[in-house]
């Protein structure tokens, strides 16, 4: 495998106070810990429940939030090595779409201007080429030059996210995060948006890092998997295996809610007791233990390793410990 970019190890803590006055401190371990490694040209999605820590997970690999901790190699280059100015030329490689075009998107820019700021940051063209450029990424995303005269507010929630994506695309980007990129969107937009991403990434050579609490649009567009829990990873692997053999009990809870048309197909739902605990006052041991049906003595004080189980599966968990 040849991964584009590889991160080992990847923390990002934030002191909390809490407390009457905050007289108390706490720390949210927002990421404790993340290693993994996304092959070029594929898609790495990232699964977990609210604040388990996925977009601080996609920002960070971008150091548009710097980490505490922890190594991002892009390239085989290591990118926390590299200054402001190597970093700024390293990010027109690296971009990012978020969920909410409309909250991303300037109300007072028409679509042509969004889309030349990126270039006239970062290069000198003339003004011909930037209009050219504009024309060209719109035709791509699947919009007209017409478009590019409006604002945000006279676009659908479809029509505005191929704005985001172009927006991310025209840098000519190899890689590019999507954070809940099509969860604000009516299932019919959805499944557009999706074909489109898939093309775009077999016609300009994308790695894609995909990141969903919503396991059907993950098991549609993935090739390899990522389970968050509380800052956690708890397992990675190809979405096939992970899918039809889910090894750690989160995933397998995650994946019997899934709804199933098929009832041959149909898992028996496992239902977690209580809710995901406060990230401030995570449980010791592993972070899931409170809420795992399979949990052991061991379990609620020695935190899990993580190991490679198999050729492309590693996980956290002490049921596999041995
Ligand atoms: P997700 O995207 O999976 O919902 P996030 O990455 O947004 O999760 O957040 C992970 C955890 O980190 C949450 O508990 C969140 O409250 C906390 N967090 C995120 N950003 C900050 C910040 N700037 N300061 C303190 N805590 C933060
Ligand atoms: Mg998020």
């Amino acid at each position: 495998m040849l991964p584009i970019l590889e991160i080992k190890d990847l923390k990002k803590h934030y002191a909390a106070k809490t407390g009457l006055f905050g007289r108390m401190s706490n720390t949210v371990k927002a990421l404790d810990g993340i290693s993994l490694a996304i092959e070029k040209g594929k898609t790495f999605a990232i699964v977990g429940e609210s604040g388990s820590g996925k977009t601080t997970l996609g920002k960070t690999m971008l150091r548009l939030i710097e980490p505490t901790s922890g190594s991002i190699i892009f390239n085989g280059q290591d990118i926390m090595a590299l200054g402001t100015e190597s970093m700024r030329k390293l990010k027109t490689d690296m971009q990012i779409v978020f969920q909410d075009p409309f909250g991303s998107l300037d109300p007072r820019w028409t679509v042509r201007r969004t889309l030349e700021e990126p270039l006239r940051t970062h290069y000198s063209y003339s003004a011909e080429t930037i209009t050219k450029k504009v024309d060209e990424i719109l035709e791509v995303v699947g919009l007209t030059p017409q478009h590019a005269l409006r604002y945000p507010y006279e676009l659908s929630g479809g029509q505005r996210q191929r704005v985001g994506i172009a927006r991310a695309l025209i840098l000519e980007p190899q890689f590019v995060v999507f954070d809940e990129p099509v969860s604000a969107l009516d299932v019919s937009i959805q499944a557009q948006v999706l074909t489109l991403l898939q093309d775009l990434q077999s016609r300009l050579s994308l790695t894609y890092l995909f990141i969903s609490h919503d396991l059907s649009v993950v098991r549609y567009i993935s090739d390899h998997v990522g389970v968050m829990y509380l800052g956690k990873m708890m397992e990675t692997g190809p979405s096939e295996q992970l899918f039809s053999n889910p090894l750690h009990p989160y995933t397998e809870a995650l994946i019997s809610a899934i709804p199933q048309p098929d009832p041959d197909k149909r898992r028996e739902r496992i239902v977690l007791s209580g809710e995901v605990p406060s990230p401030r006052n995570a449980p010791s041991g592993c972070v899931f233990h409170t809420r795992c049906p399979k949990a052991m003595p061991q379990c609620s004080s020695i935190q899990p390793e993580w190991l490679q189980v198999s050729e492309n599966r590693y996980i956290a968990c002490h049921l596999y410990n041995n």
